[in-house]
């Protein structure tokens, strides 16, 4: 069941990572409620040119595709603050690009570690801090940060993605310290285990031992997190900042 949230209309939101998964679905939902989506990708125009078109055809205000790799500090700064200054400042950001390598520690190489480290959290961070400045001056801000289920409770062969996951808590936690007196809220959401090609990857045998063990006994639809990121981004939310919120079926209760 899609939400819908009547001042998502004309409101203008940046989603990272959104050719795909979680971004997909949450640029779809945004766009079914008439915002201006600005879809953040790293490869593949073409696919993006397509996705806005269709995103259009939901009821998209606007659909702005806008290239950028999140792991990149000057490839951010350039995209974000170059789209601003020709479109006016942001006031939704959705913080969804992201990576994971399952690997033990022992094996872990250095190289794993930086794009984990860099994909999943100072990815965020950049975008977060190429955009402060516009922000204040915009209204009705709302970030939100994915982060995951794995960065509070740990795996066994994510020790890289959690040190990534977790910290993503700590940034959301300070932003809306830091931004809250200018009308900018930051919260962080953990989804637990997401049908998308992120999960795809996992064996028969190993999905059915994590539903065993969710209380709910499936894994999330993009949908169950897109309605929270869709909350979270209106006003419904308007007196929730610095929270961390779980969508996970139980897992982590
Ligand atoms: P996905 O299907 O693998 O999609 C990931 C998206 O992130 C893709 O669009 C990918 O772009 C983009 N991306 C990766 N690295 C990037 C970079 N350096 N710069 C820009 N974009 C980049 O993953 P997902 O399952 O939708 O996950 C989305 C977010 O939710 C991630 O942060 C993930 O950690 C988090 N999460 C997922 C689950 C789950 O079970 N699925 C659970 C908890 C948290 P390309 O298409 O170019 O590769």
């Amino acid at each position: 069941m899609q939400a819908h949230f009547q001042d998502l209309k004309g409101k203008k939101v940046l989603v990272t990572g959104a050719l795909r998964g979680i971004g997909r679905g949450v640029a779809c939902a945004l766009a079914s409620n008439g915002a201006h989506v600005v879809l953040g990708y790293r490869s593949r125009p073409e696919k993006a040119q397509e996705l806005c078109e269709a995103l259009r055809s939901l009821g998209a205000e606007e659909a702005h595709p806008l290239r950028f790799d999140v792991s990149e500090y000057a490839q951010v700064k350039e995209a974000l603050e170059g789209y601003v200054k020709e479109h006016g400042p942001l006031s939704g950001v959705v913080n969804n690009a992201g990576l994971s390598r399952d690997t033990l520690l022992l094996r872990l190489k250095e190289e794993e570690i930086h794009t984990l480290i860099d994909t999943n959290l100072k990815g965020s961070l950049y975008v977060i801090q190429a955009l402060s400045r516009s922000l204040l001056k915009s209204s009705e801000v709302s970030i939100v940060n994915i982060s995951s289920v794995i960065g509070l409770m740990g795996n066994s062969g994510q020790t890289a993605y959690a040190a990534a996951k977790a910290g993503i808590l700590g940034m959301s936690k300070s932003v809306a310290k830091e931004l809250g007196g200018r009308g900018i809220r930051c919260n962080a959401i953990c989804p637990g285990f997401i049908e998308t090609d992120m999960t795809k990857a996992l064996d028969p045998k190993t999905k059915e031992l994590y539903c065993s063990q969710i209380p709910l006994k499936r894994f999330g639809h993009t949908e169950d997190v897109s309605n929270l990121v869709l909350f979270l981004i209106s006003q419904a939310s308007s007196y929730i900042t610095g929270e961390v919120i779980k969508i996970d079926g139980g897992i982590y209760i």
